[in-house]
């Protein structure tokens, strides 16, 4: 059976002293575990180190409260800390720039991340909860079946798709949805880019070309929360060489322990906006740090 962090903490702490202040030891010894914790969700080992040291910094020192336990004591410390890692400086995860029309918005990341489903629930989140005028188009020009699918979720949901005209290159996709949300009154228009099952040039580039054409508002990469470290390593690809606003975490209803987002927050320093909770259109919603910190946690 898996022990969770707090309960291997407070049973390495709870022999110290309820006096006094947490000496380096007593912080060193429960951080120890705190490491192992954060390796084990799948943080990345240079950002679980930074952390620890961050705590180690602001823990030792501290005076013992008569109310809790030095175990729990830390852990208060470090659960903290780890929302003010995941949430930075922002005030809302969940909003987007979408007030002056139309606003473009591009999706990026790799095939099967769940970005088209992605591009859908947001679309309609959009419309539901924002009372937006969306239209969605997908870029997806080498796979038809991607552009069916967009299709398929926008009449599922009642969003407009820009048609699919054969033979057009993503940047004159993107140009025609343009004219047509500027024509047709929308307030937003979703670009739904092409993805690869892993970084390559060709990909870079095309996205690259479509965001300098578009100049998008929000440009978000999804990204499956399950994949870890791979997670971070393609975030970082694409903040450097796309430019990303944020972040939406796929398949955070399976079992993942939360570690891809620490690390990929710390690495790009870009907010996650949104987590995808499952299959369903409705399966979405805003980042909540706090929820993330209790997985890591345990
Ligand atoms: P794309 O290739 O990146 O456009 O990926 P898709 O949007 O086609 O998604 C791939 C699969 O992942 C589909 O079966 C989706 O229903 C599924 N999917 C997407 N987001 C989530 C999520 O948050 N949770 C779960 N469980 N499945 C998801």
């Amino acid at each position: 059976m898996f022990e969770n962090l707090s309960d291997r903490l407070s049973g390495v702490l709870e022999k110290l002293t309820r006096q006094g202040a947490l000496t380096e030891e007593d912080v060193a010894t429960a951080l120890r575990e705190v490491r192992v914790a954060l390796l084990e969700a799948d943080v990345s080992l240079p950002v679980a180190r930074d952390f620890v040291k961050s705590v180690q910094e602001k823990a030792t020192g501290q005076a013992v409260t008569k109310s809790v336990s030095p175990g729990q004591q830390v852990i208060k410390i470090v659960h903290d800390a780890l929302i003010q890692t995941l949430a930075g400086d922002d005030a809302n995860a969940g909003e987007l720039k979408v007030s002056s029309p139309p606003a473009p918005i591009l999706m990026v990341g790799l095939q099967g991340s769940g970005k088209t489903t992605t591009t859908a629930k947001l679309a309609k989140r959009l419309t539901d909860r924002n009372k937006k005028r969306v239209l969605m188009a997908s870029l997806d020009t080498r796979r038809p079946a991607a552009m069916e699918q967009l299709a398929v979720l926008g009449m599922q949901i009642g969003v407009d798709t820009l048609p699919i005209v054969a033979g057009q290159t993503p940047v004159q996709i993107a140009k025609r949805a343009k004219q047509q949300a500027t024509l047709g009154g929308y307030d937003v228009y979703m670009l739904d880019t092409a993805g690869r099952l892993s970084i390559d040039d060709e990909l870079m580039d095309e996205v690259a070309a479509v965001r300098d054409e578009a100049k998008p508002h929000e440009t978000l990469l999804v990204v499956d929360g399950l994949t870890g470290q791979d997670a971070v390593y393609t975030a970082e690809n694409f903040n450097t060489r796309v430019g990303i606003s944020g972040v939406v975490l796929t398949r955070m209803d399976g079992d993942g322990r939360g570690g891809a987002a620490l690390s990929m927050r710390a690495v790009t320093g870009k907010p996650i906006k949104f987590v995808g909770l499952g299959e369903k259109m409705d399966a979405i919603e805003e980042f909540h740090p706090e929820r993330i910190a209790g997985r890591i946690l345990g």
